[in-house]
């Protein structure tokens, strides 16, 4: 990597940002307060797929986890993968795929642990549930300092807490250097996609909410709409009902079939899209919500939806939103700091502008905060996919995305980061 403290990343907001210092290790070192106390609000900034705007600050040191914490390992007999901390979901799922395996990951191959750490809704999520939900064991440090190692169906009741609270909010008060997960069989995939309008968006939204758990909707709206069906193959008997499900699509022309013979073929986000993600001209933001079916509000939301993208600000931003449910809202998986359990839905809004142009982002982070108030109403829950604490909605994003244990997550805090070295709550 050249010296000139830019770290290479995904995130082009991080990519800019003038870093203090660079370190790949975890030692004692790290949690020494004199590192950080310099300035009150400094803190470590954590990186492992490098996909978001807060692993790299300008002036604040960066723990790259990619370097020394990127080992895979698939246990043939248990099926059980163990994966560093600093490991990309694309790799996951490529190293697993030699031995017919698959995670769910998301709809990108770019994200870290972080993508695991924060909840973790895949396409697949509907059957397998969130990623959180496939954590078999964690080992790291706690912001203090000390090591934690913790085993599903092992966790001593003092440590309860901390496991529940790993599986969702694990950034606040650790760091996370591995990961046993339990992975799936690879299936083959059957994708419907393509550009509808908003009159059809409407109708397959419709359609979606009465879908099996082996089928998902997600769709963006950009410059246009696009939509991705998918659904997994797994038996005769189950693809059977599959292609009834599916056949309520027939009638949309413009979209098409695709088999995949597994899910890492799948790339999500077409070209023509024209999307900004990784425009390396643009910074951005992200606001993920989560809420339930809309049933009867389909209309609404879609005049609403309507409104919010005649109103953007330029070509950059959009709206999209990926499905949950069945499984997601199981809570046999154990308790975690995913609360929002009912979720159905997960939009996001991708707020992006031409960096350096600080009236056109303001322009654009009006727009974001304006969407998401008339988003509130449909989808009144957060998933902080994000960490927004550079943001003045970071406060109401932390309320909204971990409602009732909000209180837990801030003793845990107190507790296990006392000198605040990680992101601030
Ligand atoms: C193109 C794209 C598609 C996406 N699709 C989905 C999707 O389908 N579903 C979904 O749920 N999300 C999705 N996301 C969101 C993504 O999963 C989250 O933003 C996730 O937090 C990114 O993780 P990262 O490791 O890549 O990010 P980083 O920027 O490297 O990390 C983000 C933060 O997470 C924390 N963190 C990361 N690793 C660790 C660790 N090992 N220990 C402790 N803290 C850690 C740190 O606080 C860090 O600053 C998508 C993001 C992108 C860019």
């Amino acid at each position: 990597m050249k010296n000139n403290n830019l770290l290479e990343v995904p995130n082009i907001n991080s990519k800019d940002a003038k870093f203090k210092e660079l370190i790949y290790n975890v030692d004692a070192s790290l949690f020494n307060e004199e590192n950080y106390s310099k300035k009150e609000y400094e803190y470590l900034c954590i990186c492992s797929g490098g996909t978001t705007s807060s692993c790299a600050k300008k002036g604040f040191t960066t723990l790259d986890l990619r370097k020394n914490y990127n080992k895979i390992h698939l246990d043939r007999e248990s099926n059980i993968a163990t994966i560093g901390g600093g490991v990309l979901m694309g790799d996951l799922i490529n190293h697993l795929q030699k031995y017919n395996r698959s995670f769910p990951i998301g709809l990108s191959k770019l994200p870290g642990a972080g993508y695991i750490l924060t909840g973790g809704v895949s396409p697949l999520s509907r059957a397998y549930g969130l990623a959180i939900d496939n954590i078999k064991s964690i080992k790291g440090f706690l912001g203090n300092g000390t090591f934690i190692s913790l085993r599903e169906n092992q966790i001593s009741p003092e440590k309860q807490l901390i496991w529940e609270a790993i599986k969702g909010a694990a950034p606040f008060f650790s760091i996370i250097t591995e990961i046993e997960l339990k992975t799936i069989q690879s299936n083959p995939i059957k994708v419907i996609e393509g550009f509808v309008n908003l009159n059809e968006l409407s109708e397959i939204i419709k359609i979606s909410e009465e879908f099996p758990e082996n089928i998902s909707l997600q769709w963006i709206y950009a410059q246009k709409i696009y939509i991705y069906i998918l659904a997994e193959l797994k038996n005769n008997l189950e693809d059977k009902r599959t292609e009834e499900y599916l056949m309520l699509l027939d009638k949309f022309p413009a979209l098409e079939k695709q088999f995949y013979g597994n899910y890492n073929k799948i790339n999500f986000f077409p070209k023509e899209l024209d999307l900004y993600e990784l425009n390396g001209n643009n910074h951005s933001e992200v606001l993920s919500l989560l809420g339930e079916d809309l049933e009867n509000d389909i209309p609404f939301f879609i005049k609403c939806l309507k409104e919010i993208m005649e109103s953007r600000p330029n070509n950059s931003c959009y709206v999209a939103s990926q499905q949950m449910g069945c499984k997601t809202k199981k809570l046999n998986c154990g308790s975690s700091f995913f609360v929002h359990r009912n979720s159905t839905w997960k939009p996001w809004i991708y707020a992006s502008w031409k960096k350096n142009d600080l009236q056109e982002r303001k322009i654009v982070m009006d727009w974001m905060y304006k969407s998401w108030s008339e988003l509130k109403r449909f989808y009144p829950n957060i998933h902080l996919a994000q960490l927004h604490n550079h943001l003045n909605s970071h406060e109401e994003e932390i309320r909204l995305a971990f409602g009732n244990r909000i209180d837990e997550l801030k003793t845990l805090k107190n507790i296990f980061d006392p000198k605040s070295i990680l992101p601030p709550l």
